[in-house]
């Protein structure tokens, strides 16, 4: 079975300890033509990870086997943001290997510029409510006024907020996170608000049977417009969107999970968005997964509908709606169910470096999709474990369950 993580066993010298990932076509396993004993994937795209050591070697032995390299890309340096060298750093028969892509620039991501001990007391501005009629709960669209305050984020990130009053031992209530749902210019493009979307939490007391409402949750969806509100943060850099305007972005949402992407997607699609940001021209592809249990609980559904139809080709919208429709088996089609009968494509995009996976929502939703990529990969001869871990050093699996 390939294994896409080292190849050659572990580093060495000083230099060789840097890792390199070679991106190679066209490889074809021969027991006369490779006397070593790396397994190799007869076709398709594969990804081999090199330390700097054996380079040389590695390249020597792709050629043999009739391999082309498409990229050299450092993996421990600069494939932190999801770009890749240039292909142009061709085999040249063993000489010069690589010029390293430079540093992927770091992003200025702001973090706790407000603390739970001295947070942003904003006003709301507005609270509107995003499921229809016919579904289910309560999920509202909140607007926060941040102007006067030093507060930024960028797209990816969260927010804290502390309800106001006491819990039952008196003492002020503990923040609650919720995912950003604005772009970092905020829904009136102005940068002084973020947007938040939340589902007041609602379940039966298992010993009394009493409905139960969680306190910030209810206390965000019943806020009034010009009531104040604690806030604190922004906070996170697993859901970071890369710089990347070619990237393929993969997005798996239930609920109120759409939200990181709704920032995504606006700041890749929205016509204000595109002119307030000349460089970052979304041309790549994104693709978004979305798991709701009635049509009425799509949210966002008229905009989300508006963007795929003025960017059918970089913008792709699958949903499951769990108590409409129905998977292969004849059960409720779940997101896992989508991402099952998708599997080939998706595994298909995630050989790409270019390809970021991101998971928003329940935390239920992380086994089904794991179960349904692990069968893909197994197809495909490859351990799904290994392949995600390497994702994720690679900063392409971003997981923000809760
Ligand atoms: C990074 C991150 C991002 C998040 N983003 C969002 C978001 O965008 N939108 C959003 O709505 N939420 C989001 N959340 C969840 C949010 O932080 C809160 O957890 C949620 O709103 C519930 O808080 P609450 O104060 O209303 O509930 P609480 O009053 O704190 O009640 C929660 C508690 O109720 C109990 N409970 C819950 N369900 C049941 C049940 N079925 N049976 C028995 N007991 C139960 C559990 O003990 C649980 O700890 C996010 C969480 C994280 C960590």
């Amino acid at each position: 079975m390939y294994n896409p993580s080292v190849s050659g066993g572990s580093a060495t010298s000083v230099s060789g300890s840097r890792l390199f990932r070679y991106e190679v076509k066209g490889l074809r396993q021969n027991a006369e033509t490779d006397k070593m004993d790396n397994p190799i994937r007869k076709s398709g795209s594969v990804f081999i990870t090199v330390p700097y050591s054996r380079m040389n070697q590695e390249m020597q032995r792709i050629t043999r086997m009739g391999g082309e390299i498409v990229s050299i890309t450092p993996v421990n340096e600069a494939d932190t943001n999801g770009q890749s060298a240039p292909a142009a750093t061709q085999q040249d028969n063993g000489k010069s290997m690589t010029q390293a892509t430079p540093k992927a620039k770091k992003k200025d991501v702001p973090v706790n510029l407000y603390k739970p001990k001295d947070p942003l007391i904003a006003k709301v501005i507005s609270n509107e409510p995003l499921v229809g009629e016919g579904g289910s709960g309560i999920v509202q669209h909140i607007k926060i006024d941040l102007s006067g305050s030093d507060y930024h984020y960028v797209e990816g990130q969260s927010a804290g907020i502390i309800p106001d009053g006491t819990d039952e031992k008196g003492k002020p209530h503990k923040l609650r996170l919720y995912s950003i749902a604005s772009t970092q210019h905020g829904d009136d493009m102005d940068d002084k608000t973020v947007s938040l979307c939340v589902r007041q939490l609602e379940y039966q007391d298992p010993e009394s049977g009493e409905t139960v409402y969680g306190t910030c949750s209810s206390f965000l969806c019943n806020i009034e417009p010009g009531a104040e509100v604690k806030v604190t943060g922004p906070v996170g850099k697993e859901m970071l969107l890369p710089d990347d305007e070619d990237a393929k972005i993969i997005m798996l949402a239930t609920g109120t999970g759409i939200a990181p992407f709704r920032a995504y997607l606006w700041r890749m699609f929205k016509d204000a968005e595109r002119e307030a940001n000349p460089d970052y021209q979304f041309h790549g592809k994104a693709w978004l997964i979305f798991g709701v249990p009635y049509t009425a609980n799509i949210l966002y559904k008229e905009e989300l509908e508006e963007l795929q139809a003025k960017y059918p080709d970089n913008f792709e919208l699958t949903y499951a709606i769990s108590r409409e429709q129905q998977n292969a088996e004849g059960g409720k089609m779940y997101i896992q169910n989508r991402v099952a009968e998708n599997a080939a494509r998706i595994w298909e995009m995630i050989q790409d470096p270019k390809t970021h996976t991101y998971m928003c929502g329940l935390k239920g939703m992380e086994d089904g999709i794991d179960a349904a990529m692990a069968a893909e990969a197994e197809k495909n001869g490859i351990n799904w474990d290994d392949f995600r871990k390497q994702m994720k050093k690679e900063h392409r699996w971003h997981v923000e369950t809760y």
